[in-house]
């Protein structure tokens, strides 16, 4: 039995679906189809499109039928390379690896050792790469594997430059180190070194436009460690100020820098976390249930939950910290704290004067942005993802940026009458309070939307109208 063959196909307007033969139909068209070549396709059928890695976000899928008709033509009309590129702040704002492949284009800034490995008694090896966008220092990591790596590391022996332009097509998003990177898939990403597309034409002339003196060449980078809080600060995060952050309506990360005005005493400091997973537990007859575990414990373990409010020069937001960051800067964690707490009698519900410790210090946040209910007053909750106060990292984040650092330094009574009071997470904490996937509601209803509408136009007998399209065989 052959191989099913995966094909990404681009009509001449430049949208591009993916297309698969079935292994059984693969003798019937494999020799039929050749990368490059412009087709007219008939009689196909159509699916939702929801594997997990989506090469195109086209809504739906095309398969071939046994009785598909394909006939070549020539027609110059359609483009060669459907690039999309996607700028590197897009790439980096998400908060989540979703499954569609992106395009990315940038010069070679830094690179990698080839780290060579086994995995499972399998040989395998990456090297890691930063892309700059020439747009102002924004550098996006990209980790090549196998081939692809190997590609890179001949092309950069045989060919001595100053510059390279690098084009990863169909990359994967992934989280390293909690920044967002690209890196290749095994079989639909393509790799390009200085080929001058006329997609690229753009980025080419702002290439040509540098000064052959400003800092060219590529940098070592040491990499298979953390990222560290300056990479991550300084060059591999979006920053927003905190006026800009409230607009955002989408699920995203950013960093931002701004002062602790003062702590949310109101909604608590700790909640009762799962041992194992940190998550919230549910309390229900002495009983303690984890619903990521899923099962019940006999106990509960403290856990920071602070809420802050947080001002800029822009205007002020509640961000809430969890365990890790707070136990971090307050140096001592929310189960001894507790405790301490429990032993001087501080009452029930009041706040232990050392939270107060994190007011009126200013530091940069690496933050989460999680919509919920569009509808409510504040529709959004900021998580803080990383946060530091070291000195040196919040001067060179704040020259960087460049934000109004007068303001950030005291009280501004007219920016916080200005600022929106706090949400009500009370309910949300009981439920929810380590940061996890949300449900994509929108996300959802779109999807049973178009599943609908194939059911009503039935999913095995679509006979689409004639349709035009430059198929190119990326996996076979
Ligand atoms: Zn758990």
């Amino acid at each position: 039995m052959k191989a099913p063959i995966e094909m990404v196909v681009l009509d001449e307007e430049g949208d591009t679906i993916q297309c698969t033969v079935k292994d059984i139909f693969v003798p019937i068209f494999e020799g039929l189809l050749a990368e490059g070549n412009v087709y007219v396709v008939t009689n196909f059928g159509v699916a939702l499109n929801t594997i997990k890695f989506k090469p195109t976000r086209h809504e739906f899928r095309i398969h071939f039928k046994r009785d598909t008709i394909v006939r070549p033509v020539q027609d110059s009309s359609v483009p060669l390379n459907g690039f999309n590129f996607v700028p590197f702040k897009t790439i980096q704002s998400e908060s989540k690896e979703d499954g569609y492949l992106v395009d990315v284009i940038g010069q070679l800034a830094s690179k990698g050792n080839l780290v060579e490995f086994t995995r499972d008694g399998k040989p395998s090896s990456y090297i890691t790469i930063e892309l700059d966008d020439l747009e102002g220092g924004q550098k996006l990591r990209v980790t090549l594997w196998q081939s692809f790596a190997f590609e890179l590391l001949k092309y950069l022996e045989e060919h001595p430059s100053l510059t390279y332009v690098v084009i990863l097509q169909m990359g994967k998003m992934k989280f390293y180190s909690g920044v967002m990177g690209v890196s290749n898939t095994n079989y639909n990403s393509k790799l390009f070194i200085n080929v001058e597309f006329p997609a690229a034409r753009d980025f080419f002339a702002r290439v040509n436009k540098l000064d052959p003196v400003d800092g060219q060449g590529i940098m070592p980078l040491v990499c298979g460690q953390p990222v560290s809080d300056e990479e991550d600060f300084l060059r591999l995060s979006v920053y927003k100020t905190i006026a800009d952050i409230k607009e955002h309506n989408q699920d995203a990360v950013f960093v931002t820098a701004g002062t602790i005005k003062e702590v949310e005493t109101e909604f608590g400091w700790w909640y009762k976390g799962c041992k194992k997973c940190r998550r919230g537990l549910r309390e229900l007859d002495k009983k303690y249930f984890c619903p990521n575990c899923i099962r019940d414990y006999g106990f509960y373990e403290p856990r920071y939950i602070i809420h802050i409010r947080v001002i800029d020069h822009t205007d002020a937001a509640s961000f809430v910290l969890f365990d890790g960051e707070a136990a971090k800067f307050l140096g001592v964690s929310a189960k001894d704290l507790r405790q301490s707490c429990v032993t001087k009698g501080v009452e029930k519900n009041s706040c232990p004067e050392e939270i107060h410790k994190l007011r009126d210090i200013k530091f940069i946040f690496k933050v989460q942005l999680k919509m919920r209910n569009l509808n409510s007053y504040e529709p959004y909750v900021i998580h803080v993802l990383r946060m530091t106060n070291e000195n040196s990292l919040v001067s060179a984040f704040l020259d960087k940026y460049n934000p109004d650092t007068g303001l950030l330094s005291h009280e501004n009574s007219e920016l916080l009458s200005l600022s929106t009071g706090p949400y009500n997470t009370s309910k949300a904490c009981e439920s929810e309070p380590t940061p996890s996937p949300a449900v994509d509601e929108k996300h959802n209803s779109k999807i049973l939307g178009a599943k609908k509408h194939i059911e009503e136009i039935g999913e095995e007998s679509v006979s689409s109208k004639s349709k035009k399209g430059k198929w190119v065989v990326v996996e076979d």
